[in-house]
């Protein structure tokens, strides 16, 4: 799955549950790996209607930089 942070290209909207999408040639259009826990989307990791976003570029640089991780990353398993 791709990264909301370093992804380089076209960020749209879900329709389904209005955060960030985008799309490939293989899967479609699906959400970032970086919302595996953190949306609600019936659809995930695949995402609905796909909505287009006149992006200013700093508010997209801000959404990348500051959107939450909650992808079950192996390090943030709590120590036994
Ligand atoms: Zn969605």
């Amino acid at each position: 799955m791709a990264s909301i942070k370093t992804y380089t290209g076209i960020i749209t909207i879900c329709g389904s549950c209005g955060q960030p999408s985008f799309t490939d040639n293989e899967v479609g259009h699906q959400h970032f790996k970086e919302q595996w826990d953190g949306v609600y989307c019936p659809r995930y990791p695949l995402a609905g209607e796909r909505i287009q976003i006149d992006w200013d570029e700093m508010s997209l640089e801000q959404v990348k930089a500051e959107y939450p991780d909650t992808y079950p990353y192996s390090s943030k398993l709590p120590a036994v």
